[in-house]
């Protein structure tokens, strides 16, 4: 079993029953509000910013403000169900950290275009260089910048 996988084949209702024992402990209450953004945000997929998400939600629920947004993204990412993603342009990202599989980014330095890949080849190299450190990897983010082809047709 690699790090990263643990959570890979996770129901919509599995997510929420995570999602809800992670409140339960904190003696925090499930709102429409919270349930709305975590909904978006589940079913918009991809790297999003707050105010990305904020955008997406306001559409249904005009109401909601962007604290709200925060939190919630906040306690998303520290139940484990969001990964705070921070690409080098000072925006805090949050991509979905359940129900996929572990995968890595090319980022573009021009246009912040984001192209997620996975190859297994890098993944057992990291394995096998921390195992010769005697260093048990529990997590990893590999992160390549540069341009993307359509910024390399426009230099
Ligand atoms: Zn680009
Ligand atoms: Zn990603």
């Amino acid at each position: 079993m690699t790090h990263g996988h643990a959570h890979a084949q996770v129901s919509i209702e599995e997510r929420q029953a995570l999602l809800d024992k992670y409140m339960a402990e904190r003696g925090l209450k499930s709102t429409r509000q919270r349930s709305l953004i975590v909904e978006t945000f589940f079913e918009s997929g991809g790297h999003q910013t707050v105010e990305e998400l904020w955008s997406r939600v306001r559409k249904a629920d005009a109401r909601v403000s962007v604290a709200t947004v925060y939190r919630t993204m906040k306690l998303l990412s520290e139940s484990g169900l969001a990964h705070a993603r921070n690409f080098g342009d000072g925006q805090t990202r949050y991509e979905a950290a359940v129900g996929r599989e572990h995968h890595d980014h090319l980022i573009c330095t021009r246009c912040q275009k984001i192209i997620e890949f996975e190859n297994d080849r890098i993944e057992q190299l990291q394995e096998h260089v921390a195992r010769r450190h005697g260093f048990k990897v529990t997590s990893h983010k590999m992160e390549l910048y540069g341009l993307c082809r359509d910024c390399q047709r426009l230099s």
